[in-house]
């Protein structure tokens, strides 16, 4: 469910006209549904009322701000996988006992930072991972929580990129050995063993690799209670998957009832880091057709947002939605949409049946609240778009467009050059 919905022919964001935002801020710009956003968070919590539980929300899918303060208003903590996302995470109020910290490369500065801040758990990635973050928290007098992650081996059956649970991923601790890591980690003095954890991959549409991984997590963290390790939280990750085109996901009520019945018994505290579920349908791009080239082989509708402003197409090949802001007519047409930039990567959509756009036409890219703004570039000295998030029939500039000192800033022109 999303506030993005069609009144008569015109496209509005909860109570407000698309073309209206249009035209105070100029295109493109990202547009977030603040009421989508919260919906979809109290609609996740909501699913796992049940069992105890903790929401942290994937900072890195969309890491606005006013995004993160809509999910901390709602109960979440967050996911982090970088200092930068700390900083982020700290900005907004978030309860430090809310933080989880992923990724398989932390600095010794940013585990420092973390330890400062008290978050509740490193989800550890590799043995000298467990070294580093012990030798950091003895400096600091600290003792840091932790959880491995592990890798259980199973397919998500999603894109190589953004699957990243198996044999040959870089994530995560081969789920075989990872008892001798746990003894290892036992051992040194300045952590303490709380938690186990997966992370599979992202865009799930099955619930199969879900179970199968929770199956294999499973008999770790029994062998560790066994062995008498005080294990309080299971980390299930993110990676629900969302419709972009025609897939068909679970819904999260059927994904808890799935998780649910398959951790019965662990009396453990669940932890999960969704990201794309809760923020992909809350936003979309809006961009102007600058130009429509009538090519010999194919048709092309030239707008002014390109794969700097949202790279997923051209990074994963994935599939964006294009509708028109404004209905004028019914005609349709066979093209490509694609942006500014010199690359002949540099598309939207390929080969799509889009509405008739002529020149000066709004276009609607969906689907694009995640992975969005976040993985946007100045690539071809392009300034990086507004985000605006619309709560009832309010229009809130969340970041601003940047300007040409933007992109310079930080440069220099070294004296005597
Ligand atoms: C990216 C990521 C997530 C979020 O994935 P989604 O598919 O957006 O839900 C959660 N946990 C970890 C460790 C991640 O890297």
């Amino acid at each position: 469910m999303n506030h993005f919905q069609y009144q008569g022919n015109d496209l509005y964001c909860e109570q407000v006209a698309v073309r209206k935002i249009a035209e105070q801020v100029g295109t493109p710009f990202y547009l977030y549904s603040h009421a989508t956003l919260s919906h979809h968070l109290a609609t996740f919590t909501a699913a796992f009322a049940s069992v105890p539980h903790l929401v942290c929300y994937s900072i890195k899918s969309n890491s606005n701000l006013a995004v993160l303060k809509t999910f901390v208003n709602g109960g979440a903590g967050f996911d982090i996988v970088s200092g930068g996302e700390l900083f982020r995470a700290q900005q907004v109020g978030c309860d430090p006992r809310k933080i989880v910290y992923s990724g398989v490369g932390k600095t010794e500065q940013e585990i420092a930072a973390a330890l400062e801040a008290d978050i509740l758990m490193f989800n550890v990635e590799s043995t000298q991972e467990l070294e580093t973050i012990n030798r950091v928290a003895g400096q600091l007098g600290k003792k840091a929580g932790i959880a491995i992650r592990v890798n259980p081996d199973v397919d998500p059956q999603t894109h190589p990129y953004i699957s990243t649970g198996m044999k040959k991923a870089k994530f995560g601790i081969n789920i075989a050995r990872a008892l001798e890591d746990y003894r290892h980690a036992a051992q040194l003095p300045h952590l303490e063993v709380i938690g186990v954890d997966c992370h599979i991959g992202s865009q799930l549409t099955k619930l199969s690799p879900f179970v199968d991984a929770i199956a294999k997590v499973r008999e770790l963290v029994e062998s560790l209670q066994q062995e008498g390790f005080a294990i309080r939280y299971l980390d299930l990750g993110g990676g629900l998957g969302i419709t972009y085109k025609d897939e068909e996901p679970p819904s999260p009520a059927d994904y808890a009832q799935a998780i649910i019945a398959a951790t019965r018994g662990l009396n453990l505290t669940l932890i999960f880091e969704p990201g794309r579920v809760l923020t992909g349908n809350a936003g979309i791009l809006v961009t102007k057709v600058l130009y429509v080239k009538h090519g010999e082989a194919k048709n092309f509708v030239i707008v002014d947002a390109a794969m700097n402003d949202l790279t997923r197409p051209t990074l994963y090949g994935s599939y964006q939605g294009i509708e028109a802001v404004e209905r004028s007519t019914t005609g349709t047409m066979l093209a490509d949409v694609v942006g500014p930039i010199c690359e002949s990567g540099d598309f939207l959509a390929q080969d799509r049946e889009v509405p008739d756009f002529g020149q000066g036409d709004l276009v609607a890219v969906t689907s694009a609240g995640a992975y969005g703004f976040t993985m946007s570039s100045n690539y071809n000295s392009r300034c990086r778009v507004p985000e605006i998030m619309v709560k009832g029939d309010q229009i809130l500039v969340v970041r601003e467009r940047e300007s040409f000192a933007d992109l310079i800033r930080g440069e220099q022109i070294p004296a005597g050059l």
